[in-house]
């Protein structure tokens, strides 16, 4: 490779050790206990203090090293000092030796939009944490649960849980970065802690093996704490032979390209630009496709509206088919913009 790196690769090199970073202090105010929690619309639209603390560490650092770059996170915080121990410096040595594809070598800072989901899958954060009883019970009784839960409840909790780095060009998601904080989590005994995937169109996915669900069977992944019925209509409507409820829409991603889901169908507002942006672009970069319940593109420029009004129907395969099942009454009711 001649000369230095292409601005893109530099910056998907940066957003790499950035997710880690971010990773890291997600499971730092778990293990604490203390959360933070607030509720933003409401009581199924939360923030914690990981959310907080991990959106300023991705959003300082990436806007030290590219300060040209239009960067836009989750969360409404107050623009403040940043603590010196979150800036990441750190980036990938292998992202930077990969060739840049042609048509994004020469990008500028000034072009590139980059979506920050600081962490997702809060919902399933916070009952993992009660789960866990790190949270004082006396103070949220089982708020949510029937009963307690068991540790391996937590656990499978504790894996719907992402940290979202999404970069778009010409309104396009064109690289993602998707660090999944508690993969392979063992209370206190994992030697390597989470893992890390990413994808850059033209380039293909890395960090994980990608594999299709065999056969023919139609498994539909969708929200487990945001539903309503729009969203079971929909989601019955596919002709599903196993349906699959799990929290956060990078998680959702990672099943299709697993082999563990056929398709992410979410008939509902409610997901944002920042739920889809990394995951979207992972997703292409393997031959997968994700749109609106109508199967329009979204777009990702720093000017769009940010709720994914019309839902998020995603496939590995057979988008098609999909598209095709979504009842009238869905489209009707979700508007494509
Ligand atoms: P879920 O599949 O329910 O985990 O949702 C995927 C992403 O979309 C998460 O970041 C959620 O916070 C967000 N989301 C989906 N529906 C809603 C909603 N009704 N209110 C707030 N956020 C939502
Ligand atoms: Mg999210
Ligand atoms: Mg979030």
């Amino acid at each position: 490779m001649s000369g230095s790196p292409a601005v893109v690769m530099r910056l998907v090199a940066s957003a790499y050790a950035v997710a880690e970073k971010a990773g890291t202090i997600v499971r730092k105010v778990l293990h604490s206990g203390e959360l933070g929690i607030v509720e933003k619309t409401g009581a199924n639209d939360l923030q914690t203090l990981a959310d907080r603390l991990a959106q300023q560490s991705i959003c300082s650092s990436l806007s030290k090293r590219f300060p040209k770059i239009t960067i836009i996170g989750e969360e409404d915080l107050p623009s403040e000092e940043i603590q010196e121990d979150l800036i990441e410096t750190g980036q990938s040595e292998e992202i930077l030796q990969r060739s840049c594809p042609p048509e994004f070598s020469q990008l500028k800072e000034e072009e590139i939009v980059v979506w920050v989901d600081p962490l997702d899958g809060t919902k399933e954060y916070t009952e993992a944490s009660r789960c866990l009883h790190f949270q004082a019970v006396a103070q949220a009784p089982h708020k949510g649960l029937d009963t307690p839960q068991p540790h391996s409840t937590a656990l499978w909790l504790l894996d719907n849980v992402t940290v979202l780095i999404g970069i778009a060009y010409g309104g396009r998601a064109i690289a993602g970065v998707i660090n999944q904080p508690f993969y392979n989590y063992q209370l206190g005994a994992g030697t390597q802690l989470g893992r890390t995937m990413w994808g850059m169109l033209g380039l293909g996915a890395f960090g994980f093996q990608l594999q299709e669900v065999p056969g023919d069977r139609r498994i539909v992944t969708t929200t487990r704490s945001h539903s309503n019925k729009l969203v079971t209509d929909c989601v019955d409507a596919m002709e599903p032979h196993e349906v699959v409820r799990v929290g956060g829409a990078g998680n959702k991603i990672i099943q299709l390209v697993e082999g563990k889901a056929s398709a992410y169908v979410f008939a509902s507002p409610g997901c944002k630009k920042w739920d889809t942006c990394a995951p979207e672009a992972i997703l292409h970069a393997v031959g997968g496709k994700l749109t609106d319940m109508h199967g329009n593109a979204y777009r990702y420029d720093a000017s769009v509206k940010h709720m994914n009004s019309a839902g998020v129907l995603a496939t590995l395969r057979n988008h098609e088919y999909y598209v095709s099942r979504v009842p009238q009454s869905v489209l009707q009711a979700l508007k494509s913009d």
